[in-house]
């Protein structure tokens, strides 16, 4: 099978615009899932390697070359980026598909444009970072600055390598900070380039330094580092609890972008056609490994058998294969502890209930590689496992429902608030439904859209803090001083 990259040489740590092998002199191996091979091996980032890169983020702060950049000059230096990315957007697609299993449609046809987009977006931000002039009473003046925060440290998960390091690393640069980007340990390679490419846009060396390594070494040393004034985190909900623990010694600020069960609501009057395909992209699309994967479709009575024969069917049709191929609209689960993980919702799903109509299984082209089958429960009922917890795969729990405030209950029966679907013809019944939902993101007749311009982000334990959008990222990746000045 296609996507190993032949001759990748082993990466090291990047810290001032160089690689450097880890302290330790420890690597651990990248994985193709697709094929269970070694890609490379990668320096073993852990705490010295940590306070070398936050050392470099700081000393880069006060680099008059960074720290006194003109804002329109920072604007370049981004866009810059943003047009290296481009230029380069197939190699990063082949790392970023090699590294995660995710197919070359993902990776070179969305992720990509979408982290170019992201870059400019933020480019043009970095020249309109400003505070505001007060009126307050007396013989006053009051204004406000909105000055960088410092170092960041972004900790990014696996499924969507690049594409989540942009969200945090373009804004948190557009507003003057340094950064220390943490990938995940099963895909560091697009982030190690990206950190080589912001070096050849003419980032000073310490604005973006990458720190590859295992959570509990590179990641938790980042978040207890006390020179790290704010950690941009997304990954699971039961990381994002150690995280704050972790950040509890330092006081530092956390943003968490955490995990989901989010309810796609298909009521009886939708363009149904139009909410199959919906629902079915939108708990299919990126393996499911997508935290505002749409796992819980909801279905009104009258139209529940319809959908779920409609669902089983499109499953069927989606085919795992060769991620690299252009025409595979479905790729390898991003690792083996991943994939037993799925198996092992599905083995959950059938023990309680269920009635599995598609899929079910692990998908075997020629015995290597992760793949699964994409699958479909229906009859799920809301204790189910399958109903509760986040699977992280292709596996979508159907639950019918019988009128409009069963399906709010059941949409907002979850500890979890990231994002949610409603399928309807009924304009009045979209808006109450978007009002009554507990989720930061709510789709109305679309799954899955996403733009740098609007914010992101979960209620409840699929976190707090926004990632993208002008005014989220101000307030993340700024701190307001607020300055009197006598008059008298
Ligand atoms: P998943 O469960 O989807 O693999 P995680 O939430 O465990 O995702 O991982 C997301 C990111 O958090 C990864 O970069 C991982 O290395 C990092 N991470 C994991 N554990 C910790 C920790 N204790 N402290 C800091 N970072 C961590």
């Amino acid at each position: 099978m296609a996507g190993t990259i032949e001759g990748l040489p082993e990466t090291g740590v990047w810290i001032d615009n160089a690689s450097h092998p880890a302290a330790s002199g420890e690597t651990f191996a990248t994985l193709n899932p697709a094929t269970g091979e070694v890609i490379t091996r990668v320096a073993s980032g852990d705490e010295p390697d940590v306070s070398r890169a936050v050392d470099s983020a700081r000393a880069a702060l006060r680099n008059p070359a960074w720290g006194r950049i003109d804002p329109h000059e920072r604007a370049r230096l981004l866009w810059r980026l943003a047009e290296l990315i481009e230029e380069n957007a197939d190699e990063l697609a082949r790392l970023e598909t090699a590294d995660n299993g995710k197919t070359w449609f993902e990776s070179r046809k969305v992720d990509l444009p979408q982290v170019v987009s992201t870059f400019r977006y933020f480019a043009g931000m970095a020249d309109k970072v400003h505070g505001e002039t007060i009126p307050v009473p007396g013989p006053f003046m009051n204004y406000t600055r909105r000055e960088p925060v410092g170092v960041v440290g972004c900790i990014v998960p696996w499924n969507f390598p690049l594409s989540l390091a942009s969200w945090k690393v373009a804004p948190a640069l557009a507003c003057g900070n340094t950064v220390v980007l943490k990938p995940a340990e099963e895909t560091p390679l697009s982030a190690l380039r990206l950190g080589e490419l912001a070096a050849e846009a003419g980032l000073p060396p310490g604005v973006l330094n990458v720190v590859p390594g295992f959570g509990t070494k590179a990641g938790a040393a980042l978040v207890q580092h006390p020179d790290v004034a704010l950690i941009s985190f997304t990954g699971s909900t039961e990381t994002g609890r150690l995280i704050v623990r972790e950040a509890a010694g330092t006081l530092k600020q956390v943003s968490l972008e955490l995990g989901g069960k989010s309810p796609n609501v298909i009521f009886a009057d939708a363009d149904v056609g139009a909410a199959i395909r919906g629902a079915a992209s939108g708990i299919f699309y990126g393996k499911g490994e997508v935290c505002a994967a749409g796992s819980r479709i909801l279905v009104e009575r009258p139209v529940y058998d319809e959908v779920v024969d409609a669902l089983a069917e499109r499953a069927a049709s989606l085919t795992p294969g060769d991620p690299m191929a252009r025409e595979t609209r479905m790729g390898a689960i991003v690792s083996e502890t991943q994939l037993e993980r799925v198996l092992g919702y599905i083995d959950a799903g059938r023990r309680e209930g269920a009635r599995l109509v598609a899929g079910g299984r692990r998908h075997d082209p020629g015995g290597r590689g992760f793949f699964v089958d994409a699958t479909v429960f229906a009859d799920v009922t809301p204790e189910m496992t399958i109903a509760r917890e986040e699977i992280f795969g292709p596996v979508a729990a159907v639950l019918p429902f019988d009128d409009f405030e069963e399906g709010i209950e059941l949409a907002n029966r979850t500890i979890y608030g990231l994002a949610a679907g409603v399928w309807t013809r009924d304009v009045a019944k979209a808006h109450r439904f978007a009002a009554a939902v507990d989720a930061g993101v709510v789709w109305v007749n679309t799954y899955n859209r996403y733009d740098p311009a609007t914010s992101f982000g979960g209620f409840k334990a699929s976190g707090s803090g926004r990632e993208l959008g002008m005014k989220a990222a101000l307030e993340k990746y700024t701190r307001e001083k607020s300055v009197w000045v006598s008059l008298a």
